[in-house]
This record gives structure tokens, sequence and C-alpha cells, in this order.
């Protein structure tokens, strides 16, 4: 009876409501399901920073609006933070804006800049977020491919002119999700280059950041010297602190772009929960040896999924970043056992179906992030080092 406006139906379904569809209607059928999904840590928020919180919910000052910017001394931890990791200098007072979870910034900057008919240069595969607030702001998105000649990172010299000309903001994001894929700080400079001589707002999503391993350290963005001109950089407390229930990140950098999502954000939402804030101060100010620790335990994951996986013919490279291994399944799979028609005849979709119906282990398809994930597989290692054999073991019973 009510149609839908336009700009809901020209958007792709979101892949993980559909992922998670197709789990609960395996587990239905009984299918113990092991889930390299969607990329939400199993692991539980460090103990510090969870007293932090039930100490603050106690406080009455917490229990009413917070700011719209953030408290400041969050966004002065958040500063402090970003001196300390990456020597870079932010005024807490306008450098830095709270989010609720860098998704909600990342979905609304777009609305701030962008006009009907302006491009916004996007990665693909990418994060499906930048897609859908482009979309949401009448924005016409440029898909920009990460292939893996390229080491995932787009060619910027093979974007049109005529594309050029209309565009005004692209986003970018490394470590990468989905590809695990990490830019080295030439890209960066060449990036913030670009985006100065084209007009463009750069949006850098960091929020891999902290998820590194054998000493592999990401950069910020804003090391780039200039970069603060152009651009703003997200992070978030989601990933670093297996915190993604708690809905708190913040953007940085460009006071100006800054300021036009701030003016979004106090139109449609009233700030983060201040207990919340604390909790974060508490993570980003006190010692990050529960960071370490996490990582240890991905590392190992990471190790044997990516072993496990090439034993059985798949082309993986060990990520130095992320929570994810981007896959490409062999084509000597046996995707259909009465006729013995190979894998490669298969689109990501059907391979990820046929995972999940014939070991009940599922993972992403790649063309879910776009159309250069076709091939690909993502795993998330979110699910034990235990649970990890089993479906390494499943999938070579095939
Ligand atoms: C998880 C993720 C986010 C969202 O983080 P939140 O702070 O939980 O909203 C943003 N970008 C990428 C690439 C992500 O993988």
């Amino acid at each position: 009876m009510f149609e839908q406006a336009k700009r809901l139906k020209i958007l792709p379904p979101y892949l993980f409501a559909k992922l998670d569809k197709m789990k609960q209607e395996a587990v239905r059928k009984g299918v113990d399901v092991i889930s390299f999904g969607i990329g939400d840590p199993d692991i539980p928020t460090p103990g510090h920073i969870v007293r932090s919180l039930q100490k603050a919910c106690a406080n009455p000052l917490h229990h009413r609006y917070p700011s719209y910017e953030g408290m400041l001394s969050f966004r002065q931890a958040v500063a402090g933070w970003y001196r300390k990791r990456f020597g870079v200098k932010l005024d807490p007072a306008d450098e830095v804006l709270s989010l609720i979870g860098a998704k909600e910034g990342i979905g609304h900057i777009p609305l701030a800049f962008i006009d009907p008919g302006d491009i916004v240069l996007i990665p693909e595969p990418g994060y499906p977020v930048y897609l859908a607030g482009t979309v949401f702001a009448d924005g016409r998105p440029y898909l920009m491919p990460l292939l893996e000649k390229n080491g995932f990172l787009p060619d910027l010299s093979k974007i049109p002119m005529s594309v050029l000309r209309h565009a005004k903001m692209m986003f970018l994001n490394y470590p990468n999700n989905p590809t695990a894929a990490v830019a080295p700080v030439s890209f960066l400079k060449d990036a913030v280059r670009f985006a100065k001589k084209h007009g463009l707002i750069v949006c850098y999503d960091n929020t891999y950041s902290e998820m590194t391993f054998e000493g592999y350290k990401a950069p910020s963005i804003l090391q780039i010297p200039g970069a603060k001109d152009v651009c703003i950089e997200y992070n978030s407390l989601s990933k670093t602190y297996n915190m993604t229930g708690w809905r708190i990140a913040w953007a940085c950098g460009n006071r100006e772009i800054l300021s036009g999502l701030g003016k979004i954000k106090t139109n449609l939402d009233s700030g983060v929960f201040q207990a919340v804030q604390e909790a974060a101060i508490t993570a980003l100010s006190s010692s990050q040896e529960c960071v370490r620790n996490n990582l240890k335990i991905l590392k190992e994951r990471r190790n044997v999924l990516v072993n496990g996986l090439k034993e059985l013919g798949w082309k993986v490279s060990t990520p130095k970043a992320t929570f994810y291994i981007w896959a490409r399944f062999p084509s000597s799979f046996p995707a259909n056992r009465r006729t013995g028609e190979p894998a490669d005849h298969l689109s990501s979709v059907e391979m990820c179906e046929k995972l999940l119906s014939r070991c009940g282990v599922l993972a992403t398809p790649g063309n879910g992030f776009g159309p250069s994930g076709g091939g690909f597989l993502r795993f998330a290692i979110t699910v034990s080092v235990k649970r990890i054999r089993e479906a390494v073991a499943r999938m070579g019973k095939l």
C-alpha cells in the first residue's frame, strides 16, 4: 500500500541482514553453523572498561542529554591518543567530533556536503555504508575498483576527468574491510595530493588502525603534511576494544568538514550517552595491554584459518591487519557433485550458499561488497580456534 521511496529501492539489500536470514534458516533446519559472517568481535569488552561504565552509570550528571559534539574530556582523550599513537595534533575544541559509531558518521557525512548529482568516489569492494550514505543524499556514486594486482588500492589515475569535475568527496579505508589490505604512506600522500588538486573531501575510515600484526603499524592519513586541509578520519572503539554494541566512535581532522557533519547531527541525534563516553576515556587513556592480548588471540585464529584454507587449495595471503581473511576460492572446488562442474563457474553468493548448506560454514560473499569482490569470500575470524579447525575439517571432507 505504501510505496517506499526510490532511494530505498535502488539500494542493494543490506548485506548482513540478508546473511543473518540465511543463517537463521540453516539453524532452523538443525545445521550447526560456524559463522564467519559479520565482523563483530566475539570476545568481551575488557573488564576495566566495563567497570568504568558501571561506575559512570550511577552518576545522575550522565542521565541527561549529552552535548552534541561529545564531552570535552572525551575529545581530549581522543586528541591525546592521536598525539601518542600517530604524532598527530588535534584541537579537542573543534577538530574532534563524537559519533554514535563510525557507521553513523559515515552515513551522515554526504548529507552535509553532497547536493543532488554530486559524485562521491567509493571503493569497491567496500563497507556498504559509503554507498548508502551517498544514495540517501541523492549523490551519484562512482565506484573505484580495488583489484588484487594493485594491492587493493584504487587506481586514482583511472578516474575520468568527466567524473572528477562533478566529484566532491572520496571515501578510503585502510586497513581495509573486506580485503584486509593495508595502504603504504606513499598512497596516502598521493590521495591527499589528488584530493587537493580536484577539490575533494577525503573521508578516511581508519577503524582497523589498531588491529594489526607482526609489528605493522597502520598510519593515520592526518600524518600526511597538509592532510588536515581536506581530510577527516574516522576511528572507533568498536573493533579495537571489542565494543561494537556500545556505539561510540569519532571523526577528527578538518574543522570545516566536521562542522558540516556536526550540523547534520545536531538536527538528527543527541550525542552519545555520557557514561559510555566515560568508559571510552578509560579505554583510550589506560594501558593498551588489553589490545595486545586481543591481537594475540586473533593472530592465532588467523594463522589456523589461513593455513587450513591453503591446505584445501584456496588462494589466500596472510593479512597484516584486520580480522578478515579475503580468500579466492579454488576452481577445483567441486561446485556440482554430479556434473563435476568447477567452482569458478560459481558466483560468490552461490559459493557462500554451498558452503553453508554442505558444511554449515558461513562466510560473506565477496561480490556483496561490490562487483570486484566476485570470486572471493570474506571470513571474519570471530570464532574460536577450535571452531575454525572444525570448519576447515568440514570443508576438507567435500
Ligand atoms: C565496523 C566498521 C565500521 C563501523 O564501526 P562502528 O564504530 O561500530 O559503527 C566502519 N567502517 C568499517 C570499514 C568497519 O568495518
